[in-house]
């Protein structure tokens, strides 16, 4: 078996010619393809309106600065995440207030959140590990009790469901990500889903440098003077991107069914295993099947890396928790200990293959290799 790579795009001739027509036409950057592809992603989601961005670090960064908040106040998240969470709240100028996630989902605790809670807390960026949702039902509510904002890192989660609800359904707005390796990908890019059509007004403006007018604008119809109406930044996405992306909302679920029939195989490969345990979905939840993990003694977590990587079989890291990672720890005084159950998860975990183009003996193989590597690590 040659390697099973960690991951691979499911990009196809068809979605090149789609972007080779963009390329032959006139407009390159934010216009026809980038409006078609929002409204599509919103009718996907079910909300009003999505805005495409940049990335999901600019979709984050963006809605909570459009929500007004800065220096002085605190947004409450979680350490078990990609560093781009928390990074958008420093970059507007907020301090993120870590909590403890859920030790059997990895998900963010509402009661936890309810708890860290005070007079500065402004927000709340629950993020949906894996595709499986935080329980935005009870954050939500939470919230709306408090005068908060929820804001969802749904960069997992574009297919995701819970207690019958989207991202960007019950938040003050969620945030994507096309990054290279996410389930729709353009390399790069982002948006913001939400059902507030002023919030979405503002972030078409601050994306594109609070500009009164789009370049799009200024292409249809006769010549309009623009104006500066407020201090906004260069994250927009362009029609390359959104040309690449549209052709993949057609596959959506075909692609999620794939990924979810290849999680079961894992999962029914890793019954009773000793040695290798498996995050708990929430039951009302319909998971995105973005990363499928494993979590295993914590002592053997490298070498199961390592010997994975022998066998040929691709892995990653999802994640070790960011108030570990030096610059948290120093700016913030965090450390070990903080945050018992992400940090368990984050010496334990180990992401294994999951894209929709892994073939069935692929997956054989990677489980006959956890399979040997676990029980070798474990003498
Ligand atoms: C990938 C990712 C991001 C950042 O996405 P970009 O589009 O690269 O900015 C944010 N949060 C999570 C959980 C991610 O996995």
């Amino acid at each position: 078996m040659d390697r099973v790579e960690f991951f691979r795009h499911a990009l196809r001739e068809s979605d090149v010619e789609a972007l080779a027509e963009v390329v032959r036409g006139v407009f390159l950057t934010t216009g026809p393809r980038t409006a078609e592809l929002e409204r599509a992603l919103a009718e996907h989601l079910g909300v009003a309106e999505v805005v495409g961005v940049s990335s999901c670090t600019a979709a984050l960064f963006l809605s909570l600065t459009a929500l007004g908040i800065g220096p002085g106040d605190e947004v409450v998240t979680t350490p078990l995440t990609f560093i781009a969470t928390a990074n958008a709240v420093v970059h507007c100028g907020a301090t993120p207030v870590f909590v403890d996630v859920e030790p059997d989902t990895g998900l963010i605790d509402p009661a936890r959140v309810a708890a860290a809670t005070g007079p500065r807390t402004r927000a709340v960026i629950p993020v949906h590990l894996y595709g499986a949702m935080a329980d935005v039902e009870s954050l939500a509510a939470l919230c709306e009790s408090r005068g908060l904002a929820l804001v969802e890192d749904a960069a997992h989660a574009v297919e995701s469901v819970r207690g019958g609800l989207r991202p960007g359904q019950r938040g003050a707005a969620a945030a994507f990500s096309f990054y290279a390796t996410k389930n729709l990908t353009a390399g790069e890019g982002g948006a913001v889903a939400t059902d507030d059509v002023a919030l979405a007004a503002r972030l078409r403006r601050l994306r594109l440098h609070g500009m009164s007018r789009s370049a799009a604008d200024r292409y249809t119809g006769s010549y309009q003077h623009w104006d500066m109406l407020e201090l906004g930044y260069k994250a927009n996405l362009t029609d390359l991107q959104a040309a690449l992306l549209l052709p993949q909302l057609a596959r959506l679920e075909a692609q999620h069914a794939r990924r979810e029939e290849i999680s079961r195989m894992y999962e029914e490969g890793f019954a009773g295993l000793a040695g290798v345990e498996l995050p708990r979905l929430p039951l009302d939840a319909v998971s995105a099947r973005h990363l499928f993990t494993i979590w295993v003694d914590p002592e053997r977590r490298d070498a199961v890396l390592a010997g994975l990587q022998d066998a040929g079989v691709g892995v990653a890291v999802n994640y070790r928790p960011v108030h570990r990672l030096t610059w948290y720890r120093e700016r913030f005084g965090l450390g070990p200990g903080n945050f018992p159950n992400a940090e368990r998860i984050g010496d334990r975990t180990i992401s294994l293959p999951l894209y929709p183009g892994l073939t069935d003996p692929e997956v054989r193989h990677v489980i006959e290799s956890v399979r040997s590597v676990v029980s070798r690590a474990r003498g």
